[in-house]
């Protein structure tokens, strides 16, 4: 049985509901689907959810929904009436509407657009229509992950198939809360792991991750398979198809993740496991990400100083700056930090770091970039560093740092911000290219 997930863009018009059960007629497996609301049909277009979010601040000012509502209600209307289901949704807009212009809150009415465009599948589809408020449960503003479980079971077991709207749930008492945004990629995890399903597959509007970002590499190939650990790295470093803390329910299931294309649904996008499938190449993908400083200082025996570093550390965590690495020399100290979180804070920064261990120089430097290479097998083949340091240093690019953990399945590479394109493409054409 398989969970399939919709996302806005792969239900932003009548043709992509069609595409949508074309994709479910092929594989009977596809029992539970669960949905976004409309997204945008192009880049001038506006998204469903944004929509409401507008109706709300507008009804919280106590002024009239109508110039931005009748946009949500239009949206609807074509695409019920595209697909011959002319009128379905008039009585829920119309209640909808009441309500948002009656003071609803913020969750209720942002939610509407997966639970409307939820209502729209159902009827197309001809499959039972189950309201997310009856499955995803929420204490104290956060997702109950044991209720939820329980509440899927309990509700979706007995039926063969729904469709369920994305994005939100409830207290229990009827109050509606929802998800981050994007958060409907969570909700298909949270129901395909209670039902212990055994894909989960994420509809959306590429092919699936790619070895690199193809703004920098524009023929970078598509990977076939990766480790939700692999995934970590990548989105981490800014790779953003998917992000993993997205779908942990079903990573912590052991249950994979599929990456399909709506537009593409011969192409078998990019699928997630827990443990390697294939023949593990030495790089699966690698990912850059700029907006880095590093804070270098140095001190003369600092290796018998006990407590050097947590002292140095301690003062970041005082301005609530989270350090991202932390390479190290014998008598110096590198602590590497987002710009955006430091620059605002720099001066009091190195006035208390001076004042913590008196270091004998400190100098900070900006505009650092970082480059992961991702790739599970990459240890266990010998010379990858070589390879790898050759292959950019052949490019005439200075490397300022390079960070491997040894249980770790990457090597970041520290280089000048200008030069991040060249070095993506370095290591792609040593390691990926064919
Ligand atoms: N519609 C919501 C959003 O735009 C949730 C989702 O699409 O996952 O964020």
């Amino acid at each position: 049985m398989i969970v399939a997930k919709f996302g806005g863009s792969s239900l932003s018009d009548a043709k992509q509901f069609q595409n949508v059960r074309r994709i479910l007629e092929a594989e009977p497996a596809r029992q539970y689907i669960v949905v976004s609301a409309p997204g945008k049909r192009d880049d001038a277009d506006q998204k469903v959810t944004d929509l409401l979010i507008a109706c709300h601040q507008l009804a919280h000012k106590g002024e009239a929904i109508y110039p931005v509502y009748s946009v949500v209600e239009q949206r609807f209307a074509q695409i019920a009436d595209a697909l011959g289901l002319e009128n379905y949704l008039n009585t829920e807009l119309l209640d909808i509407g009441h309500a948002i212009q009656g003071g609803a809150s913020h969750a209720f009415t942002a939610s509407r657009g997966e639970y409307l465009s939820a209502l729209l599948m159902a009827k197309w589809l001809d499959r039972p229509f189950v309201d997310a408020a009856a499955l995803l449960r929420f204490a104290a503003g956060k997702l109950d992950e044991e209720a939820t479980s329980q509440a899927v079971r309990r509700t979706l077991s007995s039926q063969e198939g729904a469709v369920i709207p994305g994005f939100y749930g409830s207290d229990g008492q009827g109050g509606i809360h929802v998800l981050s945004r994007g958060g409907s990629d969570t909700s298909a995890a949270c129901i395909a792991a209670a039902l212990d399903a055994e894909l989960l597959e994420i509809w959306t509007d590429v092919t699936g991750f790619r070895a690199a970002d193809p703004r920098i590499v524009p023929d970078a190939q598509y990977i076939a398979s990766l480790t939700y650990r692999e995934l970590r790295e990548l989105s981490y470093m800014g790779a953003s198809v998917l992000h993993e803390d997205a779908v942990f329910p079903v990573r912590t299931a052991g249950i994979p993740t599929s990456i399909r294309n709506t537009g593409n649904p011969l192409h078998p996008g990019t699928t997630i496991t827990y443990h390697s499938q294939t023949r593990v190449p030495v790089v699966t993908g690698i990912a850059g990400k700029k907006g880095f400083s590093i804070i270098v200082l140095e001190k003369n025996r600092m290796n018998d100083e006990v407590g050097f570093a947590r002292k140095v550390l301690a003062v970041f965590e005082r301005h609530g700056i989270s350090f991202e690495h932390l390479p190290t020399g014998i008598d110096a100290l590198c602590v590497m930090v987002m710009t955006s979180a430091f620059a605002p804070k720099r001066e009091a920064v190195l006035q208390e770091i001076h004042e913590a261990v008196s270091p004998d120089s400190v100098h900070t430097e900006d505009r650092i970039a970082l480059v992961a290479c991702v790739g599970v097998g990459m240890f266990r083949q010998y010379g990858t560093a070589a390879r790898l340091i050759t292959a950019v240093s052949e490019q005439g690019i200075g490397i300022r740092t390079m960070l491997q953990a040894p249980s770790e399945l990457s090597i970041i590479l520290g280089v000048d911000e200008e030069n991040l394109d060249k070095t993506v493409n370095a290591i792609y054409d040593a390691f990926i290219r064919t």
